[in-house]
């Protein structure tokens, strides 16, 4: 098991299930490049705009769920009870994907261990279609974060994950030159 991996961040589970195998080369080989991909998703998260009633980076840790991260934004509504706060997950992109649903559902569990309430609700935004979607948090999800969870805390050196299940994630993969999926098929004869 990974020394470091005593807290998984949040972020490293979206990593985990675009492609256990391009985590595992992040992880142990420090193999990560930059790629267009990359870098639009870096500046559009540095290029957001500031409103009101969004708290900017809440940092969070929770010695229950072994979880730790970072939520971008918040939102807070005054309700009469008091006030709901949401958390915003921002993406890249025109649309998202059961990875960035389970992301959004581990900060929701963060929140509410550290709120001491529950949160079923959270937003994907999209830049690319300047809209936000809101993502009702199931037991589904919150069962593929303790999963997921689980699975990059028992990581090891010598266990390599398999290819990624759908090999167009390989075209966008900024480790691919590392993993050689191509290649490593043609020599094994697949
Ligand atoms: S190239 Fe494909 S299989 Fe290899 S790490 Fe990247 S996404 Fe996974």
């Amino acid at each position: 098991m990974r020394e470091e991996n005593d807290f998984v961040n949040v972020g490293d589970i979206n990593q985990y299930l675009y492609c256990p195998r391009r985590f595992y080369y992040i992880c142990y080989y420090n193999t990560i490049e930059m790629n267009f991909y990359l870098k639009d998703g870096q500046l559009k998260h540095e290029n957001q705009s500031r409103r009101g009633n969004w708290i900017r980076e809440l940092y969070l840790k929770s010695k229950k769920l072994k979880l730790h991260g970072k939520i971008d934004v918040l939102e807070s509504k005054n309700i009469k009870s008091g006030f709901i706060i949401t958390p915003i997950e921002r993406k890249r992109g025109t649309s998202y994907y059961n990875n960035d649903e389970i992301q959004l559902a581990a900060y929701c569990m963060l929140l509410e261990d550290y709120l001491d309430e529950p949160v079923k609700l959270g937003y994907i935004y999209l830049f690319g279609t300047n809209e936000r979607y809101a993502i009702t948090i199931t037991d589904w999800h919150r069962e593929k974060v303790i999963e997921t969870v689980e699975n990059i805390r028992t990581m090891h050196l010598e266990s390599i994950p398999g290819f990624a299940d759908n090999p167009n994630k390989c075209k966008k993969c900024s480790t691919s030159q590392y993993c050689l999926p191509l290649e490593t098929k043609i020599l094994e004869g697949g």
